[in-house]
């Protein structure tokens, strides 16, 4: 979901890691789903703290609850119970820092002459300005900035106009373009649908109570139920409590699922695209061993992210791993220190080595991607404070140069530590004595897939969809960047 943000809002600074915007679930069942629907946004809180909510439809309509906070402090036990029906769809929002407001909180509900709607939305739009200013000059007002809130103000005018719910989604996906995963319910009937490129993940699978589509797999192994499949790029799946139809819009025009969600954004034991992403971080820190060698005494993964990798970089190089940073579990990734000064704090409040581990030894810290990499050159300087004798930084993500349109918080070229810096300059920056990424070539292998059914755009410029200014896939003639 895009949105612009609000006068006087602070976003943060000094992002570790991409962030995910959004987790959607969408249900239908023989009994009541609003249970179900908090556990699943539970599991997918990964994929955004900022606010969540549920939406469920009963013989009154489409009721909908949603707050600020992480799942369990936006909706209280009393309201989890409350709202009763067997269909439903539920969503979580990312994570900012500072005022950010209820009114973009998910699910959106509208109601129509059809009966309501509720959208839940994983993505972003690329022509979403567009598509707005031409509504506004007809007249439409809108209520958010927001992308979702377009998608679900036409598909109620669509609705309005043909009564075919499908139908209507179909016209919607040919207008819109870009990132989405979408849970959505259309009265009594309730959907999931992918874009055409699949840019973001999204699956079936059953329920004990019936079936259900989540943006990752393991959701179902929490609701006791059973991975299906992913649903396919340009698909809309109906989900009813004895079975799923499927309709191919046609609109699929080859895949683009982003590298990212293997990388770091989704969890380790979820499965997308047939391929387990533990196995491809493994994989990856492997591949990171042969091509990024190093002498060294000790592999010590930056936790969490880093550990998959590291695992995978200790096996493929044969060196001893250990857990050398400590992690405050109880510090959240947006936390920001009063004083925003006094920095080295902020990092060792989150992060305490052990200097049994570090000390007197070469280290090799490796982590999943750098940003910016002023966390980095903290964290190297915390590993050299406590003993290290050496520091070497191996990354499971190649150079981030361009920023993501497609879902995830990566927006500006000035925000990258690899913009106009060579590898040789990063590894200055961040004061490690060596510096190694992963290759496209070798990070692709891992993932398991082609390389033209991934979107690497942040890392080679060149886009699945045109974005105004930006090089599109395979075309490379600046002259003809749209
Ligand atoms: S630009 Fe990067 S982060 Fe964004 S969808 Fe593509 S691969 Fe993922």
């Amino acid at each position: 979901m895009k949105r612009f943000p609000l006068n006087g809002e602070l976003r943060s600074t000094e992002p570790e890691h991409p962030r995910e915007e959004c987790g959607v679930f969408a249900t239908a069942s023989v009994a009541n789903v609003s249970v179900d629907i908090f556990y699943a946004l539970r599991v997918l809180q990964h994929r955004g703290q900022e606010s969540a909510g549920i939406a469920v439809y009963n013989h009154e309509g489409i009721k909908c609850i949603k707050g600020m906070g992480l799942a369990h402090q936006a909706l209280k036990n009393e309201d989890i119970q409350s709202p009763k029906g067997d269909l439903g769809i539920g969503h979580v929002r990312y994570s900012t820092v500072g005022s950010s407001t209820i009114s973009n909180a998910q699910p959106f509900v509208v109601s129509t002459n059809y009966g309501d709607i509720a959208l839940a939305h994983n993505g972003e739009m690329v022509n979403s300005d567009k598509i707005m200013d031409e509504l506004k000059k007809k007249g439409w007002a809108f209520i958010t900035s927001s992308d979702s809130e377009i998608i679900v103000r036409l598909l109620a005018n669509d609705i309005s106009n043909t009564g075919d719910p499908v139908r209507a989604l179909k016209n919607v996906m040919s207008t819109i373009q870009g990132a989405y995963s979408l849970a959505i319910m259309v009265d009594n009937r309730v959907f999931a649908v992918r874009d055409p490129f699949g840019f973001r993940p999204l699956c079936v699978g059953r329920t004990k109570t019936g079936y259900a589509a989540a943006s990752e797999s393991v959701v179902f192994d929490t609701l006791g139920g059973e991975f299906i499949r992913d649903v396919e790029p340009g698909e809309i799946v109906e989900l009813l409590p004895g079975e799923i139809r499927s309709t191919k819009t046609g609109l699929a025009k080859g895949r683009a699922h982003c590298m990212f969600e293997w990388v770091y954004i989704a969890r380790a034991d979820s499965v997308i695209e047939q391929k387990l992403v533990y196995e491809v971080r493994r994989r990856i820190g492997e591949r990171l061993a042969k091509e990024q060698p190093v002498d060294a005494d000790v592999v010590v993964p930056i936790p969490d992210s880093g550990r998959s990798h590291a695992m995978g970089y200790a096996e493929g190089s044969g060196i001893r791993y250990s857990e050398g940073l400590m992690k405050n579990r109880y510090v959240e990734r947006t936390f920001i220190m009063p004083d925003q000064s006094d920095r080295t704090t902020g990092v060792m409040l989150k992060l305490n080595p052990l200097k049994s581990i570090i000390k007197d030894k070469r280290v090799v810290l490796v982590d999943d991607s750098i940003v910016r990499g002023t966390t980095m050159r903290k964290i190297v300087q915390l590993v050299r404070n406590a003993g290290a004798k050496e520091v070497h930084v191996r990354v499971g993500s190649p150079p981030i140069i361009a920023p993501c349109y497609f879902g995830i918080d990566m927006k500006t070229r000035d925000q990258f530590a690899a913009t106009g810096r060579t590898v040789k300059e990063i590894e200055k920056m961040i004061t490690a004595d060596s510096l190694g990424y992963i290759s496209i070539e070798g990070l692709v292998d891992a993932i398991g897939l082609p390389a033209g059914d991934l979107c690497l755009a942040c890392l080679t410029e060149e886009y699945p969809v045109a974005v105004p200014g930006e090089k599109v896939r395979f075309q490379k003639k600046l002259d003809s960047f749209t």
